[in-house]
Parts: structure tokens; C-alpha cells; sequence
């Protein structure tokens, strides 16, 4: 015999039941025993009317439960049943709910419900849902038999709405009752969720509490001794992640029961905690599917998984589960007696409350709670011996896979990607499958996405990875810079690759920069080394915009597009001291960061006036190859040192005009630009005359489908507030200086390549264009993600793909597993938010030649100059 297990989801409507019965039909031969949960809402309805009466209000908790009560007679009525089948399940229905009505007017009358009376009233759904499946199924000719599963699990009768089985949850009597009627070519119809404890020879209904018809479906698939397990959800399986977070998320094909018990419990929604034991204890497979689409694959359950061979695909899944409370115990001895863990979790049993994970040191104890209704009790419990903190509103991102096991690679990642996200506690269990970090809830999605796109990365082994849910049509928000048909007419005209930059779009940046930066006094340049085109230098100088040059080619490159040379600062990092000599004859500035630079420089052109860029001790930026300042950054006079720069530049008879500090690219918090920005102004202080303060670049752009913008007015607000304080100290107030050049060009430019190949490998659909890695490196060097559109068939079936270029390189990739609408061979796709970092990094390696670029302005090509 099988266990069929159907969600709320699954029975709720008519259509939904066909499918079920279609499903049932194609497994009689397999007996199977369909386990089903209360309509989709029900439960919580009637704890609505439940409580709604307990208050004492009659007449609405009398309307909901007729709301009920309709909607199941409704969803009867609908099912093209015999009439004999549909009069019993009639029948039994009205039987229900006039039990259920009497027990609200009871409520009602008396106004305190026993936890036993709630437990009978709330398992009622699946009583009449059951009733309705017994009929819809006999309405497809099914043989079917229904029975009370009251009569059939146990459990303890300890806590009615969230018990425990008893052992055994299924009495031999009642398996002998129910085997006989389990046999191939019938359905015995049956309820999840609910049982019933013996309290005083008589029994009492209760409840497994959430999640407890998979529960139920497998403590009977191992009393019956079932073949399998189904549990036919509206999900496609268990998902890498969830796709709430993670839009691409895979379908995982096998897992072991392990790492499907770490998921469930770390909650992966699709299972229930619990509901693996039985199986597992039994040997029972469980397979996940969407019954909404039976045809799927799903995710298999088995006691042994597949270990991917490549270490890097070591992680199966990321799981979220919020809604936790953190708890620190500290003893009150500082060194831990003996017995002092015992105690601890001596309290949390007695109130019956589950502890999830546990950090332990010498003196204090990490542990999350999931469930925190006892909670002031505990902590009044645990005071009498340790402090003790709670923190609400934390979450646990969990990764899972039987590959972690010794795998350094996995660990070194985790603390890579998630180096911006406060952990406030690790764990890894101690089967080593498991890697667990308590984060706030508001940064769960945050932590998820990262980790997710550094251990998905590239085509996943198809053995273990299947397709994920029906791709989502990229967002609204993926409009292309330009339109759709300009976009492709220049493709063809101008051929392909082609980088596409729009100056409406810049001019618009450098509007919103103005009006949100303390400018008044102040300068804006622009780091080219985002974008050297020369109509864009060129525009930026008529725009009044000056350029910051990280090489002499670069300050070169800005005087010839027509920018003053006292408009452009020069701050290359280890130059040539001649080169850096010659610009300052141009009459360019230059902000040097070593002393070894002062000392040179000094020594050819004394008398000039120069920033001093410091590293102001923190970094920041989207990856940690764009940090630019803190510790381990080459850039910069450590702040240490800076007194010593002083000295070095009376020596060398150079004039310092003010500091200069970057501390990296793609910042999206004004948190660490604020935190930079008050190192140097503190530091500042230190050089008596302040003329100029230069705040670098950094500022971020969003690159993904609703990533929130940098708050820009925010920033320049706070900073504001801290140039009038230093002013307000000083006497004087410095010009304030900012060099973006993301900000002002990334979302300005995209990049049209064509596709060349189309091409199905290993349960992947690889998409080639002509562009590569060589071209566009933002991917290749920092995982970068970039939305890409299909501009030539945007209306498409969508599918997953992987985008990849045309290098000789493996990690030549623009996207990996990616909803895109079908894309064949001469379609144009366009990378958005090229515009930075693009072209500029571009090389000719493999020897293909370098892309075109284009400029518009108001939907006109703009002539080169
Ligand atoms: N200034 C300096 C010194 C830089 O190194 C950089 C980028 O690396 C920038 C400005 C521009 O950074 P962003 O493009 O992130 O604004």
C-alpha cells in the first residue's frame, strides 16, 4: 500500500479535486490511503469562530461558521457524485456542523473553551473535508471507503491542540481494522492532522498541531507498512531556497532523509518537521510533488542522497525560518559549574518548549526558540540562576547538504558572501550537514540571495538539480533604458556586441546628485574609470562635472574631452612620479596616498598643492575586490600614518589642501559612506586649513528586480549635519568633494549581444551570445547579477537558462539559472546597467576584437567625437 497526503490546496475546489481524483485513480492498484487536510482556510476559520464566541460575539462567529458551512455544501454540491454517495457525505457534513454549532453556542453561553473542546472544534475541517473527497472520489468511479482517523491515532492527551502520538500512535487493533479495507483497485479516504487521546476510558479528540497531516501520513504509512509516501503539495518539491527570496530557486531531485529532516526542521515549507521520522524510522521513501502539476518529477526522499562530486555544489538548499527569539545565558558564576547546561534545558522542558539551536562558550549559552509563548516564564526561570537576554524578531538561514561534511570550501564561502550581514550566532550540527546562522529577520532575504548565488552558480549537476517552478516573466521593472525597437534597430545597423549609453539618463544622475549633496561649497567629479567614453567626458565637462583619474592615461583622456585641468584630480595609485609631475605642470591636481608618493612628487614639483587620500580605517562595497579602504586595503595613508604624511609634505615643500578617502564601490547603506565621511573629517582636524574634503565615489546602484535604492537625500542630509558641526568647530568650512562614477552611468548604458547558440546539455539550456566575460567582466570578477532581456521575443514562453559568453573560459557566464523568454539563435539580448565597469574593463583576450559603443541622447545617435 501507498500514503497519499493532499494539502488544503489540493482539495480546496472543484477543479482541485478532479486533479486529486485523477492522481488517486492512476495509484489504485498501489492501495493507497489518501490522508487529507481541512479545506485551504478552514482551520483557521474555525479558530476564528471559536474565539470570536468564547468573546461572546454571537452573531458573527454564527455568519462565519454559515460561511463554512456554505462553502463545504457548495464545494459537495459541485462534484458530480452518485446521489447516494453525495447524500451520505450530505449527511455527514450536517452532522458536523450541528455539532459544531452546538459547541459556539456553548462557547458562546458559558465563555471559556477548554482546550479539549477547541481541539474537536478545529479538527472538524478535516472531518468534512474528507467527506467531500470520499464523495468527489466516487464521483470518478473510485471504490472508496472513509474512515475517522480519531479512531486510528493516538496521541498522548497531554496538550489537545498541539499533541504528541502516543506510542504506538496506531494500535494493532486498528490496523487490523483498516488493513482489510486497504486493497489495490480501492481508496480509503482518511484525516490528517487530528487523533485522539484516552482520557478516562473514553476518547477525546485532538490535534498533531501545524504542519500535522504529513505527520499523520507518515505515522500511518509506517503502521500499514507502506511502500511510499506522497505528500502532494502546490509546490513542484523542495526548492535550493525559497522562491519567495529566490526567484530562480532549483527543484531539488533526491535528497537524503537527513537532509530533508534539517530542512523541514529549519523550515524548508513544503515538510513538516516531524513528518520524516516515521518514514525514516521505517525505511519509507517520501516524494514531495505539485498536484496542480502531477506529471512532475518532485523530490525524492531516501535514506541515502547523492553527494555531488564537485565540492562546490556542496550545499543542496538554503532555508529560512523566521519568527525566532534568541536567547543568552550567561552564568552568573562567570566560569561554568557543572550542571549548569542541565539546568538550563531542565527549564525549557518544563515549559515544554523546543530548542532549536545551541551556542555554547565557557560562560555563556546561544539558543533560539522557535515557539515563544512560555517565554517570560523561562526567562523568569533561568534569572534565579544567570542573566539572561532575549532578542525577538531573529531568524535562522540554514544551509544544508550531506557534501558539507570536511568541506572548507563551504565555510570559507559563507563567511566571504555574508561579511556585510551581522551573525549573531553559527552552528553546525554535529552531523555536519548543516551550517545554521541566527540573523535579524530583516536581513534573512539579504543573506539568502548572497549565499544562494555563490553556491548556485553555473550549470548545477543535473543529477540532483532539476528545473525550479514555472519561471516568473521578468518584472515590470525590467524595462530597458531605451526602447525595445531602438534597441534592436541598432543592433542590426551597428551590429553586435554593442554597448548603448544614453546621456538623458546620465544628465538625469547628475541632477539627482546635485540635489541631494552638501555641494554648496563642493565639487562633483566623475571617476571615468566607469566610463571613459569621450562624448560622455566630454558632456560631464559641459555639464560642469569634473573628473577624478585613477592613471595619467585617464587625466590625458579628460583634458582632451575639454575639462579644465584644475578640474581634474589625478589620484593614481603607485604612478610614476614624472607622470604625476608632468600632469601637475597641466595644471591637474592630484591626491596622493603613500608617503612614498609625497616624498617622489615632492621632490619634482615642491610648492604644489595636493589632497592627502587616507584610508579611514573601514571598508565597504558590493564584493570584496571593490573594498577599497580599511586594513587589508593598498590604498590610502592609513589614518596611523597621517601625521606623518604632514611631516613628510613640509619637508617636501608640498602644500596639503585637504583629505581624500574612497572606501569602495557599489554601497547601497549610507551607514559606512557616513562612518567614512566622520573618520575624515575627524581627521581633518589635524591639518590646521582645510580647504577641500573629497568623499570619493561608491555610491550604489540597485542591479536586481526591486533592490532598494541608495537613500541619496538621506546621506546628504546626515552629512550635512556633520560639515556644520565641523565647520561650527573649525571656522571654516571646507569644500566637499564626491567622485561617483556607477551612480552616474551604470543604469545609463546596457550592452546588446546576439545569440549564436542555443544548445540543451545536462538538463540545461545554455544560451550563447557573442559577447563574453572579455568584454563584460562585472559577472566573471565579482558574481555580478545583471537583469537581462529578451529583446526580440519579450512575449516568449519563459524558461531557466544559462547565459553564457564566448570565451574559452568555464566562468564566462552572465547568468545562471535565469528566467528569460525563449531565446533562438539571432535574437538580441540586451545586459542591463552596463553602462559602469563595461566597456572600460573590456579586453581582447581569445583575440576577439572590442565591442562597439554607442551613444543617444533624446533617442538620436550622438556623432562620436
Ligand atoms: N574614486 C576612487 C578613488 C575609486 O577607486 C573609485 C572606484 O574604484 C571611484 C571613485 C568610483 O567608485 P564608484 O564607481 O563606485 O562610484
Amino acid at each position: 500500500m501507498i500514503v497519499c497526503k493532499f494539502g488544503g490546496t489540493s482539495v480546496a475546489g472543484r477543479e482541485a479535486l478532479e486533479r486529486m481524483g485523477s492522481i488517486v485513480r492512476a495509484r489504485l492498484a498501489e492501495a493507497p490511503l489518501v490522508v487529507v487536510s481541512a479545506l485551504a482556510g478552514v482551520s483557521d476559520a474555525l479558530i476564528g469562530v471559536i474565539d470570536a464566541a468564547e468573546a461572546g460575539r454571537l452573531d458573527s462567529s454564527a455568519g462565519e461558521l454559515a460561511r463554512i458551512a456554505g462553502e463545504h455544501y457548495a464545494l459537495l454540491d459541485s462534484t458530480p457524485a452518485p446521489d447516494a454517495a453525495k447524500k451520505m457525505a450530505r449527511d455527514a457534513i450536517a452532522e458536523t456542523l450541528a455539532l459544531l454549532e452546538d459547541l459556539r453556542r456553548g462557547a458562546a453561553l458559558v465563555g471559556d473553551v477548554t482546550p479539549w473542546v477547541r481541539a474537536r472544534f478545529i479538527g472538524s475541517g478535516e472531518i468534512l473535508s474528507s467527506r467531500i473527497v470520499a464523495a468527489s472520489l466516487a464521483a470518478e468511479g473510485v471504490d472508496v471507503a472513509w474512515i475517522d482517523a480519531r479512531t486510528l491515532l493516538r496521541t498522548e492527551g497531554r496538550d489537545p491542540e498541539r499533541d504528541a502520538p502516543a506510542a504506538p500512535p496506531v494500535l494493532a487493533a486498528s490496523v487490523a481494522a483498516v488493513t482489510p479495507l486497504l486493497a489495490p483497485g480501492r481508496a480509503v479516504v482518511t484525516q490528517g492532522f487530528i487523533g485522539s487521546a484516552s482520557v478516562e476510558d473514553a476518547l477525546r479528540p485532538t490535534l498533531l498541531g501545524r504542519g500535522g497531516s504529513d505527520y499523520s501520513a507518515s505515522l500511518f504509512a509506517r503502521a500499514l507498512g507502506a511502500s511510499r509516501v506522497e505528500i502532494w503539495t502546490d509546490v513542484d518539491g523542495v526548492l535550493s531556497a525559497s522562491p519567495r527570496i529566490v526567484p530562480g530557486a532549483r527543484r531539488i531531485k533526491v535528497l537524503s532523509f537527513d537532509e530533508a529532516s534539517e530542512l523541514a526542521y529549519f523550515g524548508a515549507k513544503v515538510l513538516h518537521p516531524s513528518t520524516l521520522l516515521p518514514a525514516v524510522e521505517a525505511a519509507i521513501p517520501v516524494w514531495v510533488g505539485n498536484a496542480r502539476r502531477p506529471e512532475g518529477e518532485g523530490t525524492t526522499i531516501l535514506a541515502e542522497g547523492i553527494v555531488p562530486e564537485d565540492a562546490r555544489f556542496a550545499v543542496k538548499a538554503i532555508a529560512d525560518k523566521r519568527g525566532i527569539t534568541a536567547v543568552q545565558v550567561v552564568s552568573t558564576r562567570m566560569l561554568m559549574a557543572h550542571g549548569f547546561l542541565a539546568r538550563i534545558f531542565a527549564v525549557f522542558d518544563a515549559y515544554r518548549t523546543p530548542v532549536d539551536l545551541v551556542a555554547t562558550s565557557e560562560v555563556s549559552v546561544s539558543l533560539t526558540i522557535d515557539d515563544d509563548r512560555r517565554l517570560s516564564e523561562i526567562v523568569e526561570a533561568l534569572r534565579s540562576f544567570a542573566h539572561v537576554t532575549v532578542e525577538r524578531g531573529m531568524a535562522v538561514v540554514c544551509l544544508v547538504g550531506e557534501g558539507m561534511r570536511g568541506n572548507a570550501h563551504v565555510a570559507a564561502e559563507v563567511f566571504r558572501v555574508l561579511r556585510h550581514v551581522p551573525v549573531r550566532m553559527i552552528t553546525q550540527g554535529s552531523s555536519a550537514i548543516n551550517l545554521s546562522l541566527v540573523v535579524k529577520s530583516e536581513d534573512v532575504a539579504d543573506a539568502v540571495r548572497a549565499l544562494h548565488d555563490a553556491f548556485f552558480r553555473g550549470p548545477l549537476p543535473a543529477d540532483v538539480f532539476g528545473a525550479p517552478t514555472t519561471p516568473a516573466r521578468p518584472g515590470s521593472e525590467s524595462i530597458p533604458p531605451l526602447p525595445r525597437e531602438m534597441l534592436l534597430s541598432l543592433a542590426d545597423r551597428r551590429g553586435t556586441p554593442l554597448y548603448v549609453y544614453d546621456l538623458t539618463a546620465l544628465e538625469a544622475r547628475v541632477a539627482a546628485l546635485r540635489r541631494h549633496l552638501p555641494l554648496d561649497p563642493g565639487r562633483l567629479l566623475f571617476a571615468c574609470k566607469a566610463n571613459a567614453h569621450r562624448t560622455i567626458v566630454a558632456r560631464l565637462a559641459r555639464l560642469g562635472v569634473g573628473i577624478e583619474a585613477a592613471s595619467p592615461g585617464e587625466a590625458l583622456r579628460a583634458l582632451e574631452c575639454g575639462h579644465a585641468p584644475n578640474e581634474v584630480l589625478v589620484s593614481a595609485t603607485n604612478a610614476r612620479a614624472a607622470d604625476l609631475a608632468e600632469l601637475v605642470s597641466r595644471g591637474c591636481r592630484l591626491a596622493l596616498g603613500s608617503l612614498s608618493d609625497i616624498r617622489r612628487v615632492g621632490a619634482l614639483v615642491p610648492g604644489t598643492a595636493v589632497l592627502l587620500r587616507v584610508n579611514p580605517g573601514v571598508g565597504e562595497g558590493h564584493h570584496r575586490h571593490v573594498v577599497t579602504g580599511g586594513a587589508q586595503s593598498k590604498f590610502g595613508i592609513p589614518l596611523e600614518h597621517l601625521a606623518a604624511a604632514l611631516a613628510a609634505c613640509r619637508q617636501a615643500g608640498l602644500r596639503p589642501l585637504g583629505l581624500h578617502a574612497h572606501l569602495g564601490s557599489g554601497i547601497l547603506e549610507p551607514a559606512p559612506l557616513l562612518a567614512s565621511a566622520r573618520a575624515l573629517l575627524g581627521a581633518a582636524r589635524m591639518l590646521g586649513r582645510v580647504e577641500v574634503i573629497d568623499f570619493g565615489g561608491g555610491f550604489g546602484i540597485p542591479y536586481r528586480e526591486g533592490e532598494p535604492e541608495l537613500d541619496l537625500a538621506s546621506y546628504g542630509a546626515a552629512l550635512r549635519s556633520e560639515l556644520d558641526a565641523f565647520a561650527g568647530a573649525v571656522g571654516t568650512r571646507p569644500e566637499a568633494w564626491f567622485e561617483p562614477g556607477r551612480f552616474l552611468v551604470g543604469a545609463a548604458g546596457c550592452l546588446l549581444a546576439r545569440v549564436t547558440c542555443r544548445k540543451e546539455s545536462g538538463g540545461h539550456v545554455f544560451i550563447g551570445v557573442d559577447t563574453g566575460m572579455n568584454h563584460f567582466q562585472r559577472p566573471a570578477l565579482y558574481g555580478a547579477y545583471h537583469r537581462i532581456l529578451n529583446l526580440s521575443a519579450p512575449d516568449a514562453p519563459v524558461e531557466w537558462v544559462e547565459v553564457v559568453g564566448n570565451v574559452c573560459e568555464s566562468t564566462d557566464v552572465f547568468a545562471s539559472g535565469r528566467a528569460l523568454p525563449r531565446a533562438e539563435e539571432g535574437h538580441v539580448l540586451a545586459i542591463l546597467d552596463a553602462g559602469a565597469y563595461g566597456f572600460t574593463m573590456a579586453s581582447v583576450y581569445n583575440l576577439w576584437p572590442l565591442p562597439a559603443e554607442v551613444v543617444l541622447e533624446g533617442g538620436e545617435v550622438v556623432p562620436d567625437r
